[in-house]
C-alpha cells in the first residue's frame, strides 16, 4: 500500500524525521482555518498518490488564509496523473536554501536494501537518474546490519553532500532507515529533503510504500485507503482475487496461472468475434466451494460491462463433482439475479461426474463445452450477441 503524503508526514514526525506542520483539509473553509491555525506562508498541497504534482499545478504557496482557501478551491478541481484530488494538506511553508533528494528502497533482483541518495533534489528522480547520473549516489545497505551514523555520512559523501551538510543530514538517514525497516516498507522516499534558510535539515514531501505482506504485523486500521472499484471492494469482501478489466467475458477459474492462460484464449477468440475481450481476472484458488463459486459469480455478473460468463476449471484437490455442485448450487443461491450466459469447461480429477451433474441439472444459462479453446469461443461468441 502507498500512503499519501500526509500519512507519511505523520509517520516522519513519529519517528523524529524532522517535518513541517501539516493539516488535513477537505474543502476551502478547512483550508483557511488550517493555515490561519498554522499561520504565515504555508503550502496547499494536493494528497494524491502520483509526483510531479508541483508541476501539475498541485502545490502553491498561499500568504494568507483567504489565499489558502483561493489555492484549494483550484486545487481540489484537479486531476493529477488520472487520479482526483479529493483532499489537500496545509503545511507550514519553507524557506528553502537547498533541495535534496533521498530513498532507501528493497532491491528485489539484489536481494537487499538500497539507499539512492544525491545532493541535487527537486527534480522527480528518473529524470535526476537519466539526465545526472553521477549526481545520483547508489548503495546496496546489507539488510542484516542496517546503517549507523559512519554508513548514513558515508552515503551522504557518496550522494555529494559536503562534510559540513554531511554530518547534519546523517542522523535523518538514519531515522528515515529506521521508519523504513520499522515500518516493513518497500520504499521511503524523501524529495525534497531540504536546507532552510535558517540551516535546518526538513523533510518536505515523504513517499512511503508498505509491504502488504507485513500488514498483519501492524495496527494501521485507522489509515485511510484508496477507494476500491465497487465491484474490487465487493470481491475483496469474500477474499477473491478479482481484478476489473475492460472487456465483456467475465472469467472465473482457478489457480492464478489456469486463469492467466484463460484470459489469453479469451483474447484470441475475441479477434473472431467483434473484438470482445475479458472482463476481469478472478481466481477462486483451490478449494472452489459452492459459496466461493457464488461469491465469484455474483461479482461478475454484477459488472454491467459482462456479457457472458467464461467458468474454467481444473479439477485437481477440488475435483471437478465438487465444482459442478458448486456452479449448479451458487446459481440456484443467485436465481434470477443470475442472467447471463455461462460456458463451463471443466477437465482434471472426477471430469466425468462433474460433466453429468451439470447435464442433470440442465441449468438453462449454462452451456458446458469440453475443451478450453472451445469453451473460448463460445463465451467470445455469446459475449458479441
Ligand atoms: P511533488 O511535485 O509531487 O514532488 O511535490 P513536492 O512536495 O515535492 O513539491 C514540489 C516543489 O514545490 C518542491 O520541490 C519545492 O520546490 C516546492 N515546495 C514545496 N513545499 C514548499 C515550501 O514549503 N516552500 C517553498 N518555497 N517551496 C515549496
Ligand atoms: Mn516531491
Amino acid at each position: 500500500m502507498d500512503l499519501f503524503e500526509y500519512q507519511a508526514r505523520d509517520l516522519f514526525e513519529s519517528y523524529g524525521v524532522p517535518v513541517l506542520q501539516g493539516i488535513i483539509a477537505d474543502t476551502p473553509e478547512e483550508a483557511a482555518a488550517a493555515a490561519a491555525k498554522i499561520g504565515g506562508t504555508v503550502v496547499v498541497k494536493a494528497q494524491v498518490k502520483a509526483g510531479g504534482r508541483g508541476k501539475a499545478g498541485g502545490v502553491k504557496l498561499a500568504h494568507t488564509p483567504e489565499e489558502a482557501a483561493t489555492a484549494a478551491e483550484a486545487i481540489l478541481q484537479l486531476t493529477i496523473k488520472g487520479l482526483k484530488v479529493k483532499r489537500v494538506m496545509v503545511a507550514q511553508g519553507a524557506a528553502i536554501d537547498k533541495e535534496y533528494y533521498f530513498s532507501v528502497l528493497l532491491d528485489r533482483s539484489n536481494r537487499t536494501f538500497l539507499y539512492l541518495c544525491s545532493v541535487e533534489g527537486g527534480m522527480e528522480i528518473e529524470q535526476l537518474a537519466e539526465e545526472r547520473p553521477d549526481a545520483l549516489a547508489k548503495i546496496a545497505v546489507d539488510a542484516l546490519r542496517g546503517i549507523d551514523l559512519a554508513k548514513a555520512t558515508e552515503i551522504a559523501l557518496a550522494g555529494g553532500f559536503d562534510a559540513e551538510i554531511a554530518a547534519k543530514v546523517a542522523p535523518v538517514f538514519v531515522k528515515l532507515y529506521e521508519v523504513f525497516v520499522k515500518e516493513d516498507a518497500t520504499l521511503v522516499e524523501v524529495n525534497p529533503l531540504i536546507l532552510s534558510k535558517s540551516g535546518e535539515i526538513i523533510a518536505l514531501d515523504g513517499k512511503v510504500s508498505l509491504d502488504d505482506n507485513a500488514e498483519f504485523r501492524h495496527e494501521r486500521a485507522e489509515m485511510e485507503r484508496d477507494e476500491l472499484d465497487p465491484l474490487e471492494a465487493k470481491a475483496k469482501e469474500s477474499d477473491l482475487n478479482y481484478v476489473k478489466l475492460d472487456g465483456e467475458v467475465g472469467i472465473i477459474g482457478n489457480g492464478a496461472g489456469l486463469v492467466m492462460s484463460t484470459l489469453d484464449v479469451v483474447a484470441y477468440a475475441g479477434e473472431r468475434h467483434g473484438g470482445v475481450k475479458p472482463a476481469n481476472f478472478l481466481d477462486i484458488g483451490g478449494g472452489a466451494s459452492a459459496e466461493v463459486m457464488a461469491a465469484g459469480l455474483d461479482v461478475i455478473l454484477g459488472d454491467p460491462q459482462v456479457k457472458s460468463v467464461f467458468v474454467n476449471v481444473f479439477g485437481g484437490i477440488t475435483a471437478c463433482d465438487a465444482v459442478a455442485n458448486g456452479i449448479v448450487g451458487a446459481l440456484a443461491k443467485l436465481g434470477s439475479a443470475a442472467t447471463k450466459p455461462l460456458v463451463v469447461r471443466l477437465d482434471g480429477n472426477n471430469v466425468l461426474e462433474g460433466r453429468k451433474i451439470l447435464a442433470d441439472a440442465n441449468h438453462p444459462l449454462v452451456t458446458v463445452v469440453d475443451t478450453m479453446d472451445e469453451a473460448a469461443d463460445k463465451a467470445a461468441e455469446l459475449a458479441n450477441k
